[in-house]
């Protein structure tokens, strides 16, 4: 099945990559507090935001397109009534740029009212959809959320809240983290590989259960821990504390390796590591294993800065003194050339995104420091530009492994024939950006620097290999193994 505009191919049609939320207060209206933690969490999701909040009598909701500044005035907030919510910022997936697909999903059934947050990609979610079709339940969406909403909703007819979630979680595979508000309890839910990150924090007067800490830290309260995988945790309706309940135990985790190098903001603490901190790790072992003396180090802004720092702290330390400095300049308001929906746009967009300061790169050699390279135009066009600009040398380091296949559990990558490192060597890449060096961190060096066993990462999207049972004919199809530029 393919999904809109970049022609991207999932196992269940649909992928959510986003940002989730939700915070139980002792008395105060929830409504800002949650603005603000999505706020705080809107890199991970920029098509949609949307609130539930529920008063003890009844549930309210707010989805809105676009950003969460924009999807909410005063007027809002303040319809918005009660002490306890959920909220969620959706990420710009291909194709499915209508409401019915905006978060929080919420459902009336006789039991009471839910509302779900999703951030992942269920991987059985057609299958769990026809069972449930077939019982006489209803869709208004093609997405999976709706799809755990209901089978909830299902469970919650018969059972308490924990064995529901328990039976619920046994049912569907794949990655989640979610945030679930049933009438005004506020539960966070984490599969059993743990492959999207969920934390839970205290508040001076509540609770929050939020992706990322940098939530919690706009809230000012403190990180308590991270939400475990295959772990439920039901905040209290007063504000007061959590309950925790292990639902399953996997012998491994399956947390996503792209978070530390890509996705998540660098502030946060993610399974107990600082992102920032396992960047410019990472741009320390860069240097280490693929380190090369140059005039100049400098980053892809923004999210080849930390990597470059460590590289550059790195080689100084080893006593190559390299100048970190920043030689191309970004256009903030320019968005991400990611998802421009065209290969030529996307290459215009780079141009327009990236300007090299020429005083900087004129006549010297450079290695130029970004965390990962996707279908390549980033890399292309920069190689040029930087030549252009009377660069000697490009060399070319990247803080991640070659992505060589899609993600099917919540990052929208590209599909398989878009990704340049799909079925070529380092070297073929290294030709094809038109770069004089590159070099990639290899799995292990990643693992290692995050500080896991390769076992407990999920590295799909480097080795097509997925610690999550992937349908489709994405499966089926050969991955080979790529070398990592030595
Ligand atoms: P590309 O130009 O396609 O090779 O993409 C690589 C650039 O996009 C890098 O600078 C990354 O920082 C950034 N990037 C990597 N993954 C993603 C993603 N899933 N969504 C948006 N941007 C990304």
């Amino acid at each position: 099945m393919t999904d809109g505009r970049e022609g991207k191919l999932t196992p269940t049609g649909m992928t959510e990559k986003c940002g989730v939320v939700g915070i139980s207060l002792a008395g105060r209206e929830v409504s800002r507090p949650l603005y603000y933690a999505m706020y705080a969490l809107q890199h991970r999701g920029q098509e949609s935001a949307g609130i539930v909040t529920h008063d003890g009598f009844q549930q309210h909701s707010h989805v809105e397109m676009g950003l969460v500044g924009e999807a909410f005035d005063e007027d809002d907030l303040e319809a918005l009534a009660g002490s306890a919510g959920i909220g969620h910022t959706r990420y710009p997936t291909s194709g499915s740029v209508d409401k019915d697909c905006a978060q929080p999903f919420s459902v009336s059934f006789k039991s009471g009212a839910l509302g779900l947050s999703h951030n992942g990609n269920l991987v059985n979610a057609d299958k769990v959809r026809c069972d449930l079709a077939e019982k006489g339940h209803a869709f208004t969406s093609d997405g999976d959320t709706e799809v755990i909403a209901h089978d909830l909703a299902r469970n919650l007819l018969e059972s308490d809240l924990v064995r529901a979630v328990k039976q619920t979680m046994n049912r569907i595979h794949g990655s989640y983290s979610l945030t679930i508000i049933y009438d005004d309890t506020v539960i966070g839910v984490r599969d059993p590989g743990g492959n999207r990150p969920l934390c839970i924090g205290e508040l001076h007067d509540g609770y929050v259960i939020a992706s990322e800490s940098a939530a919690i830290d706009a809230l000012d309260g403190q990180l308590v821990r991270d939400v475990r995988p295959g772990e439920l945790v039901v905040l209290s309706d007063d504000g007061d504390g959590f309950d925790s309940y292990q639902l399953t135990n996997r012998e491994t985790s399956a947390h996503c390796f792209f978070e530390y190098v890509y996705f998540a903001r660098p502030d946060s603490r993610i399974d107990e590591r600082l992102v920032y901190e396992a960047r410019r790790d990472l741009g320390g072992r860069l240097w280490h294993d693929h380190g090369i003396d140059t005039d100049v180090v400098l980053p892809v802004p923004d999210s080849g800065r930390a990597f470059a720092s460590g590289y550059a702290e790195a080689a100084a330390n080893d006593g190559v003194d390299i100048e970190f400095t920043e030689g191309l300049m970004k256009n903030r308001y320019v968005g991400r050339t990611f998802i421009m929906p065209s290969q030529d746009e996307r290459e215009r967009a780079v141009r327009l995104k990236l300007n090299p300061i020429r005083d900087v790169i004129e006549g010297r050699t450079l290695t130029v420091i970004d965390d990962s390279i996707v279908r390549g135009t980033t890399s292309t066009q920069l190689v040029r530009l930087l030549r252009d600009f009377g660069a000697e040398e490009v060399h070319i380091r990247i803080g991640a492994p070659p992505i060589t296949a899609p993600c099917f559990l919540g990052i929208d990558m590209a599909n398989r024939e878009e990704l340049i490192a799909a079925g070529r060597s380092v070297e073929e890449i290294r030709d094809e950006v038109g770069a004089d060096s590159l070099r990639y961190l290899s799995p292990g060096a990643v693992a290692e620097v995050v500080g896991r066993s390769e076992d407990d990462l999920c590295m799909g999207c480097v080795t097509g290999e997925y610690p999550y049972d992937i349908h489709g004919e994405e499966k089926d199809r050969e991955v080979s193994r790529p070398d990592f530029g030595g």
